[in-house]
């Protein structure tokens, strides 16, 4: 009982957070650099911070999390950042010669003021930025929204470089959201399938999700590259994964380059995909491949053989706005009932898109933004639930009150699977729906009567 002091009765909070259902902004702003290939993140701020940073990173990703430092100590946290920045700058090119650094602030750089567009075009003024080298930069104070915040800004960041040659390049700029390396390289198959040319960005397939090969590369393979990012400016339209994650800079690209946009849900489960292919369709003017019709066939399949095990069963959701939003529609399509729903990013928009996805559902339902894990643990001692999905910490919860976990989001830090499958796309639903239904299914093993133990179900 690693959480017995959480009450039933519940409190109203004002200002204390317990067990937060998310993270820092730098975070996500790393984890979108990592995105770029030949870059080095920076993390303008204390040594402290950046260990944080990295090795969350590393914890989910199993691989090395690399990433520069500021290193204030005390003299920089009273009198501001510029001098470390530039010297790091001017360090990191010429020791690890990235083809590009991408400089996210913390909250003390924060707090001092130090304005990074000030510092980066002294260092180009200065000559510590090598021709053709780059460096990129977004302001992450982790005191105001999340992880999703921190990524958003870093991938509207990362179009700094981004550059109208004046003639259009037929592409269409996908901006994932915050996805596996898995669901990159799913977004990238479901595309080529449909035949239209993309420029993904951010993309850490093949830089968070490579093969052991014995030799150790600084820079990965991956990545979108530094060309790729300037001609997104040239695009013929971009398609944003999600309002949190990506609309800021699918909007940028729209008003300073006229790239028109849409933003689309994140395509987790069966109505999603559908639109995101429709999308995908639509621009390419083809009707929909046979290969892609086959697999959403099969998800149709899977559900409707499994539907009895699915039907009115209870869960509980934690994770990003985005996520949940794709999620709880998911899993209201297969007559599932998500009934506790908790993001610790902040948004009053999330909480109406839950309540309109889930107003036919014949259980009352608990959504709240810019709430905690503790919260959604009073609630399901109060309503109990057959299945919680949400991160790694969600573990505490579920042994408590002995409730299956289904391990979604981020970080996940005590398995595997999610760099190398999908759960995006229609294969990402098989997934998803074979991940709930074997720990609905283990449950009823272990749990039912020796008279009712079923050999096939
Ligand atoms: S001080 Fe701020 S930026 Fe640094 S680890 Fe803590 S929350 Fe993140």
């Amino acid at each position: 009982m690693l959480l017995r002091h959480t009450p039933a009765e519940i409190t109203e909070r004002q200002a204390l957070v317990i067990n937060p259902a998310k993270t820092c902004q730098p975070i996500g702003a790393m984890y979108a650099s990592l995105g770029i290939h030949g870059c080095l993140p920076h993390s303008h701020g204390s040594q402290g911070c950046c260990a944080y940073h990295r090795s969350t990173l590393t914890r989910h990703y199993k691989e090395p999390i690399s990433a520069a430092t500021s290193s204030f100590t005390e003299g920089a946290s009273v009198f501001g950042g510029q001098a470390n920045l530039l010297a790091a700058i001017e360090n990191i090119f010429a020791v690890y010669d990235p083809e590009v650094i991408a400089v996210h602030t913390t909250c003390l750089s924060e707090t001092i003021g130090d304005d990074l567009p000030q510092i980066t075009e002294k260092a180009r003024q200065s000559g510590k930025i090598p021709e053709g080298r780059h460096v990129v930069f977004a302001s992450t104070p982790s005191y105001v929204g999340s992880h999703v915040t921190g990524f958003s800004n870093m991938v509207k960041g990362m179009l700094g470089v981004a550059e109208p040659s004046g003639k259009k390049n037929g592409r269409v700029n996908i901006i994932p959201g915050w996805v596996e390396p898995a669901d990159m390289e799913e977004i990238k198959r479901l595309a080529a399938l449909v035949g239209v040319g993309i420029t993904l960005f951010p993309d850490t397939s093949g830089v968070l999700n490579g093969p052991l090969s014995g030799e150790f590369h600084m820079f990965p393979e991956g990545g979108v590259t530094i060309q790729q990012l300037k001609r997104t400016a040239d695009a013929i339209g971009t398609l944003a994964m999600g309002e949190w994650y990506s609309a800021d800079a699918a909007r940028h690209l729209d008003s300073q380059f006229k790239v028109p946009c849409r933003v689309l849900e994140m395509p987790y489960g069966l109505k999603a995909t559908d639109r995101f292919i429709e999308a995908l369709r639509t621009v390419a003017g083809v009707p929909v491949p046979e290969e892609i019709n086959r697999e959403r066939g099969q998800l149709v399949d899977l559900i409707a053989d499994m539907h009895q095990y699915l039907y009115r069963r209870k869960v509980a959701l934690v994770g990003d706005p985005d996520a949940l939003i794709a999620l709880t529609e998911f899993l209201v399509s297969i007559d599932m009932c998500p009934v506790h729903i908790v993001t610790g990013t902040p948004g009053k928009r999330f909480e109406k898109k839950i309540r309109q996805l889930t107003s036919g559902t014949p259980f009352p339902v608990n959504v709240r933004s810019s709430a905690d894990m503790f919260l959604l643990h009073q609630w399901i001692k109060n309503d109990p639930v057959e299945l919680i999905m949400g991160n790694t910490y969600c573990k505490y919860i579920a042994r408590d009150e002995d409730i299956p976990l289904v391990r979604f989001g981020f970080p996940i830090l005590d398995r595997v699977g999610h760099q190398y499958f999908p759960t995006v796309g229609y294969k990402g639903g098989i997934r998803l729906l074979e991940q709930i239904l074997g720990a609905l299914l283990d449950r009823k093993d272990r749990d039912e009567p020796e008279q009712s133990f079923e050999l096939v179900l």
